[in-house]
């Protein structure tokens, strides 16, 4: 799969014709905005994911034993009634491919950079690839590498397609994802410092399995860092 991220000419066209409007609150965007059909002030106003150690302790209560995943980060805080809702639905089901990848760029830009040789994106079904176009938490590492200048390395696959997650309760999304990832080549995760990026965390399971995968196949550590995070209080149940 290509590593660079080449933006679709007839979405390009379309955006070169019809006025953009704001994700959030649907206002006209005249001029240049860090993210792509989203307005700055939308963007500024957008919540702040749960600290490092919340999102850990998430993890930990969540799996009742100790994480395969040493640290998360995460940017925006993720609820229902939550204004980037729209855009992470965006991201996920309507093409809004450089959105992604823009993402990517300004969580990069806005955080301290991570010790790290690879970021691994969690990686989609092929044929919900196939479906979709793309998947948003590769162009996601992709906008964080073209700051940081991390390689990306789709190291994991996607054995089985899963129905959504979203209805699912926490112990039923943890058996839901178990063996479902595995390694598409080991030489290129052995020893290395990796960091698993996606899009949204809610309970951390996904990320759980793809860590375990990356370490029993070779990996140094695994890291993992995502665009939103659901809140502990407020996330999906
Ligand atoms: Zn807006």
């Amino acid at each position: 799969m290509a590593m660079t991220f080449i933006p679709n000419i007839m979405h390009t066209l379309m955006d070169a014709i019809a006025p953009l409007h704001c994700e959030t609150c649907n206002q006209r965007i005249d001029g240049h905005t860090h993210v792509h059909r989203v307005c700055d002030a939308c963007l500024y106003l957008f919540e702040s994911a749960p600290t490092d150690d919340d999102l850990l302790n998430q993890l930990y209560t969540q799996s009742n034993k100790d994480s395969f995943v040493y640290r998360i980060e995460s940017h925006f805080a993720f609820h229902q009634e939550a204004p980037i809702q729209h855009t992470i639905h965006a991201i996920k089901y309507e093409n809004a491919q450089q959105m992604a990848f823009d993402f990517g760029k300004y969580i990069a830009m806005n955080k301290n950079h991570s010790e790290v040789d690879n970021y691994v994106p969690v990686p989609l079904h092929s044929a919900r690839v196939r479906e979709r176009g793309y998947n948003q938490s590769l162009l996601i590492a992709q906008g964080i590498s073209s700051i940081t200048k991390v390689p990306v390395t789709n190291a994991l696959e996607r054995l089985l397609y899963s129905t959504t997650q979203t209805k699912l309760s926490s112990k039923d999304r943890m058996q839901n994802v178990q063996g479902i990832f595995s390694i598409k080549n080991a030489d290129l995760i052995r020893d290395k410092r990796l960091m698993l990026i996606d899009d949204v965390m809610t309970t951390g399971s996904t990320l759980e399995e793809c860590a375990q995968v990356l370490l029993e196949s070779g990996a140094c550590s695994v890291s993992a860092l995502t665009l939103a995070a659901a809140t502990s209080t407020r996330g999906i149940q």
